[in-house]
């Protein structure tokens, strides 16, 4: 999402424009629609062909000017954002009979009026004007949102104090009681702010920025470590069922998001998103719509996220996802769960994949590096993840070299995550302590030299820290 105020601001930024997405929110305060300089319109014109979510933020009145509302949406804007203020005093004294507030009714009208002068595919939207009063607001709000409106803005003045956001609470309150459970409301984005005021008034009406949707568990890999599909753990789900996988572990590794319902998800989520992160139990890549909605939400604007074992992407898919990518580094970005620097073992920690799956993984990834080179560094990123257990915990120098082999952007060395008792099995030994935190070390200072970055470092060094020395045995004696 971008915003910018024209209204405070008089001067045009130099804006990176080339990868504004197709369908990513651009909202523009203007001064007013009359005589607008031509370099704004050059820019709206630029703006439109680039992204068909940009939102003029524009004076009421403005709005019922057929010139120049007309002249505005035929260089493509998705709709208007009309700024009003609620007449407090005035309503207050026309309470609706049975009805605590009937809202602010010339507000209402006018929207009404204005909603049947624009096209049904275009988006008409309040900028309200916030004084001190909030009496009012909340009934005004459902009364345009039954015309209609998905969506409003609060331009508020100032700094979120308690008192003032408490008022706002009682304002979503209200707004939840009287069921607009699909409206956004937004602060005003365009000053520092907003995510404050999202945070200090608990609006749920908008006000997430992280994501995470489960698309898949199914995978056809077998890691160790794996609480789904290890083998130790498969064979101990058997067990205890006599022999057979139970009729609803099969069901549940076959579980798959239904696509209209995810693309519904993604198109909903509010633009105070910022980032998004597909998973699954399993691969969130085995879904055969998975670059669909990586595309659908990269489209969007949203910084995208997706942990995989990297297989399952064909050279088409790959040369689509690069060209998804945004023009900061992570914008695109995947974890590669490798979790071995060799194919020998990469096969030990995964015993169904072979020499063949190994070397599909490498060149998927370095399918994406060569695409960044070619395009100065622009591109999707990647993580080489390590998961870190008893069978690897002694090369992970090893995995910082195929990083920079590969063109990775980062490491990361996960400890373990214990399932059940069967995965007991895969700890690192207490006597492989003291060379697993050396092995972590060297796999450390070589990424460092090689510009790669650690992820959460820190923990790592703890672990350097606490293990490297000679451990004291305190279980003898
Ligand atoms: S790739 Fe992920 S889901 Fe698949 S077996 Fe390995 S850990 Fe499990």
């Amino acid at each position: 999402m971008l915003s910018l105020d024209l209204v405070n601001e008089v001067k045009i930024p130099h804006f990176k424009l080339v990868k504004l997405m197709p369908k990513e929110l651009f909202y523009i305060r203007l001064p007013s629609l009359k005589d607008l300089p031509e370099e704004i319109n050059i820019f709206l014109q630029k703006v439109t062909f680039l992204s068909s979510e940009v939102i003029l933020s524009i004076p009421a009145e403005d709005f019922a000017v057929d010139e120049w509302r007309k002249k505005y949406l035929s260089f493509g804007i998705k709709g208007f954002a009309i700024r009003a203020t609620h007449q407090v005093e005035k309503w207050l004294k026309h309470q609706g009979i049975g009805q605590i507030y009937s809202g602010d009714r010339d507000l209402m009208d006018m929207f009404h009026r204005y909603r049947s002068m624009l096209e049904q595919d275009k988006d008409l939207i309040v900028e309200f004007q916030i004084g001190s009063d909030l009496r009012i607001l909340a009934p005004t709000i459902t009364g345009i949102v039954e015309m209609g409106a998905k969506w409003v803005v609060l331009n508020v003045e100032g700094e979120p104090t308690n008192k003032r956001c408490l008022e706002f609470r009682d304002v979503f309150e209200y707004l939840k009681i009287r069921g607009c459970t699909k409206l956004n409301v937004y602060f005003p984005f365009w000053n520092n702010y907003f995510r404050e005021w999202d945070i200090k008034t608990q609006n749920t009406f908008s006000g997430i920025s992280d994501v995470h949707i489960d698309i898949s568990n199914r995978c056809t890999h077998s890691c160790v470590f794996c609480g789904l599909y290890g083998p130790e753990a498969l064979a101990d789900m058997k067990k205890r069922s006599g022999g057979e996988l139970p009729e609803v572990t099969k069901n549940y590794m076959k579980m798959e998001i239904d696509p209209v319902t995810c693309h519904e998800i993604i198109q909903n989520l509010p633009w105070s998103v910022k980032y998004l992160q597909f998973g699954g139990m399993g691969d969130p890549l085995m879904h055969e719509h998975s670059v669909d909605f990586i595309a659908a939400a990269r489209e969007r604007g949203f910084k995208v996220e997706v942990l995989s074992n990297m297989e399952y992407l064909e050279s088409e898919d790959i040369h689509r996802l690069h060209r998804l990518s945004g023009n900061k580094l992570n914008d695109l970005h995947f974890i590669a769960n490798i979790s071995a620097g060799n194919p020998e073992l990469y096969i030990e920690t995964r015993p169904r994949q072979t020499i063949k799956n190994y070397e599909k993984v490498l060149q998927n990834l370095s399918l994406f590096s060569k695409l960044r080179e070619e395009n100065n560094g622009t591109g999707v990123s990647f993580t080489i993840m390590c998961v870190v257990n008893k069978l690897n915990c002694l090369h992970l120098k090893e995995v910082s070299e195929l990083a920079h082999k590969l063109g990775a952007q980062r490491v990361w060395f996960k400890p373990m995550e214990i399932h059940g008792e069967i995965h007991h099995l895969y700890i690192p030994k207490k006597e492989m302590l003291k060379a697993m935190a050396n092995s972590l070390k060297e796999a450390i200072d070589y990424a460092i030299e090689k510009d790669i970055t650690v992820f959460q470092k820190e923990y790592c060094d703890q672990i350097i820290n606490k293990y490297s020395g000679d451990l004291i045995d305190v279980t003898s004696n």
